[in-house]
């Protein structure tokens, strides 16, 4: 009898828009644990962001899908866009690990999330349901400190290569008339054309030549 647990990967994000950094991050925890699967899931209405309009979940939802959809590993879910109020961790982790029973998971985050672990909700149940993984950011340095208090066997710390890439620098750039090619994947640097996303809201005034 085959015994061995699956292990599957969690890669939670806005998404707004999905960049490389994202897709090295999960590419390389796959590859360091040698992850069944990495699912990637673009959060409903974020809490931490609610300083700001987020994109449409469901034009996260596809930029994710057009960025992940050519490798086998790679999937993404829609548990907490279509799960009603703000995104919390702790709802990801229970709907995944109800829906994946046989697996281990491992939530990944860039070392800025990972800095705001202690103030995310339930932490103490979060690391039953998975081990969290800590990947390098450049701007992000993560000091000992951070992790103080926090359960040592259930955090990995992963130096990943450096992209000094953001979906806040995607968006300034969208909207300042700046490219986003090699930044994203080309089907999203389209998607977002083809949407009008990160576009000012108001049109420029127009011009008389
Ligand atoms: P925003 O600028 O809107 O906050 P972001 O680029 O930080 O966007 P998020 O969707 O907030 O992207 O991040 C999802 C996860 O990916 C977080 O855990 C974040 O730390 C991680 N991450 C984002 N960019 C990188 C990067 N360049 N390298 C490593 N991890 C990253
Ligand atoms: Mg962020």
């Amino acid at each position: 009898m085959d015994t061995a647990r699956r292990r599957v990967g969690v890669m939670g994000g806005t998404f707004d828009p999905i960049h490389h950094g994202h897709l090295v991050a999960a590419s390389e925890v796959q590859s360091w644990f040698d992850l069944d699967e990495v699912v990637f899931v673009p959060t409903g209405q974020p809490w931490q962001k609610a300083d700001r309009t987020v994109s449409p979940a469901e034009d996260r939802y596809l930029m994710t899908v057009i960025a992940t959809a050519a490798n086998p590993r790679f999937n993404v879910s829609r548990v907490d866009i279509d799960r009603h109020g703000p995104t919390y961790t702790i709802d990801t982790l229970r709907d995944l690990s109800a829906l994946h029973p046989d697996a281990d998971l491992y939530f990944i985050t860039g070392a800025d999330a990972m800095a705001a672990l202690l103030t995310w909700r339930d932490h103490d149940e979060l690391f039953d349901l998975a081990q969290f993984v800590g990947v390098t950011r450049p701007g992000h340095e993560m000091d000992e400190a951070t992790l103080d208090g926090l359960p040592a066997d259930r955090i990995t710390l992963v130096e990943i290569p450096a992209l000094a890439i953001s979906s806040t620098d995607c968006r300034d750039r969208v909207e300042r008339d700046e490219p986003v090619w090699y930044l994203v994947p080309d089907g999203v640097v389209q998607y977002i054309g083809k949407h009008e996303l990160y576009r000012a809201s108001t049109p420029p005034a127009a011009t008389t030549r």
